[in-house]
């Protein structure tokens, strides 16, 4: 009465196996095949069920006849199509088809052939704020390991190669030592003879040109792209471009960003971007104008507004001309700029001078002492004492004060709760 129609999932479990879409091409389907069968050979310690299914699985999808069969009527369709038999190859032979007999090289040394991961190489990549404010493209040249172009990374001529006898194949040597009665040490370590290859290669068979190495060296030209409003410490991955090795998934090269320090410019909080500008006192108090050249080389106009005095120490800011917006680079922070006064040295004034000054700055604010005030006071002098100086000693303070807080907190650990309390 159903006939020939099949359960939905019936033609989707061969794909699920490998692990690939319904619209995998031949390529894609080695690949899954290839990956999936190495990681689940029983050699390896691989579930045998598992491995067969793959097989099967793989068996019928390379098939382009059996895989149209098995997309339109399902798995119960082939095994009326092949005499109920269902799968006929030993999965083993399909394995091998794939690799020959040394699938896992050294004549089925215990190594496994799992494929791991090498290692990521980490560069700084120093940059100005001028490349970062801009955007700049840098090539940068760098050798790396390449598997060997003459022996495909096998190191020897012939693709074979035999078991090591230093450490059997496994890469790794134990050693044990007696370090006290009854008491033994055991250490592994990698094996000198085959450097943890676990495999050996006779000197005639030896590919001469990586010299059995499996790699050679390799010149590699990267080009690094810095991003208009790339920040410090950011990060610029080349996937699987770092050292090739046999059986392993190449790691990538990573480029940190490592802003230089500007002589002007300091860039804060992301986007903002600070510059310190000196002022003479009579721009602070009767006006200025100055021209401040930007990072991609404009010119800035920068002038106060009529009757500002400028305070030392005083900010001000400009917007839209900080650091580009890394995510929207046309939008970009604010300039902000401090301004020092610079005071004129003392001596500078002659007494007439300094009585016309006085006559057009405001009013002193305290009174004149009259004498009998003057009498009462006591005579004293001034000396100069450093910003230097007083920041070295209030530094000094705070150190031991640290101190204090760390023995109260060992003793009484109520000290610091009721200090917090009263912040
Ligand atoms: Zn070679
Ligand atoms: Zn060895």
């Amino acid at each position: 009465m159903f006939g020939r129609v099949p359960k939905k999932s019936d033609n989707t479990k061969f794909y699920e196996v490998l692990g690939v879409p319904k619209s995998a091409s031949q390529d894609e389907l080695k690949k899954a095949y290839k990956k999936a069968a190495i990681k689940n050979h029983p050699d390896k310690g691989g579930d045998p069920e598992k491995f067969k299914e793959l097989a099967h699985a793989y068996e019928v999808l390379s098939d382009p006849e059996k895989r149209e069969i098995y997309d339109q009527y399902g798995e119960d369709a082939l095994k009326e199509g092949m005499g109920g038999g269902g799968s006929s190859h030993n999965p083993f032979d399909i394995f091998e088809s794939f690799f020959g007999g040394g699938a896992f090289g050294g004549g089925g040394s215990s190594r496994g052939r799992r494929q791991k991961r090498g290692e990521d190489v980490v560069h700084a990549l120093k940059v100005s704020l001028e490349e970062l404010y801009n955007g700049t493209t840098k090539k940068l040249s760098l050798s790396r390991n390449a598997i060997c172009s003459k022996c495909k990374g096998k190191g020897s001529k012939s693709g074979a190669s035999s078991r090591c006898y230093g450490c059997q194949g496994t890469g790794m040597k134990i050693t044990t030592r007696q370090i006290g009665l009854g008491m033994i040490q055991q250490m592994q370590h990698v094996c000198p003879e085959c450097r943890g290859s676990g495999e050996m290669i006779s000197d005639r068979d030896r590919c001469p040109q990586c010299k059995g190495n499996k790699v050679t060296q390799e010149k590699k030209v990267l080009e690094v792209h810095i991003e208009k409003g790339m920040r410090d410490g950011q990060k610029i991955t080349f996937e699987g471009q770092a050292d090739e090795a046999p059986d392993t998934i190449t790691g990538d090269i990573v480029f940190v960003m490592e802003q230089k320090k500007h002589p002007k410019f300091d860039r804060r909080f992301g986007d903002e971007l600070y510059v310190d500008h000196k002022l003479s006192l009579t721009e602070a108090l009767c006006g200025f104008q100055f021209a401040l050249t930007h990072l991609d080389g404009r010119q800035l106009l920068i002038k106060s507004n009529p009757g500002e005095v400028v305070k030392p120490g005083q900010y001000k800011a400009i917007n839209d001309e900080g650091m580009p917006h890394h995510q929207r680079p046309f939008m970009k922070g604010k300039l902000v700029i401090q301004f020092h006064v610079i005071f004129p040295e003392s001596g500078v004034f002659s007494p007439e001078q300094c009585r016309k000054i006085e006559s057009v700055l405001p009013m002193r604010p305290s009174k004149h002492l009259t004498d009998m005030e003057l009498d009462d006071c006591e005579e004293t002098t001034l000396h100069d004492v450093s910003a230097e100086e007083v920041k070295r000693r209030k530094e000094q303070r705070q150190h031991r004060h640290r101190e204090a807080y760390d023995e109260d907190d060992d003793d009484d650990e109520s000290a610091p709760r009721v200090q917090c309390a009263q912040q």
